[in-house]
């Protein structure tokens, strides 16, 4: 299943490295810097599928979540956090931003194709339980 996915990473050596295994799983990748241009760019291209970083420079992924989520045009779209962060007070912080999950960084090829497919299988159908 070919999708579009927004991936919103300010980090160049991991934006590269999670567009390169996106594009090797066939999937077309639009890519944001901040979460300004990120939420922008959601509105605009109406993504299958956003993965988005928390920490990121300006407004975070937490708030960026927040607004895709509030507003109409964008609350459809899964946003799935891409996170360094495991800690028990984090995942809750991710699941009241109102994302649909998360995906734990540093990410691995085979791992992380899946569950992107995963999300995007969800997406078709029904929303299945948060995180
Ligand atoms: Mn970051």
């Amino acid at each position: 299943m070919t999708a579009r996915i927004l991936v919103v990473e300010d980090n160049p050596a991991n934006m590269k490295l999670v567009s390169m295994v996106l594009a090797k799983g066939g999937h077309h990748v639009l890519q944001a810097e901040d979460a300004e241009s990120g939420v922008a760019l959601a509105a605009d291209e109406q993504p299958d599928l956003i993965l988005m970083d928390i920490l990121l420079p300006g407004m975070d992924g937490l708030e960026a979540t927040r607004r895709l989520k509030t507003d109409p045009l964008t609350a459809r779209i899964r946003v799935v956090a891409l996170t360094a962060f495991a800690m028990k007070e984090d995942e809750l912080r991710i699941q009241s931003a109102g994302f649909d999950g998360y995906i734990a960084k540093p990410i691995q090829y085979k791992s992380f194709l899946q569950e992107v497919e995963r999300w995007l299988s969800e997406s078709a159908g029904p929303r299945g339980p948060a995180i």
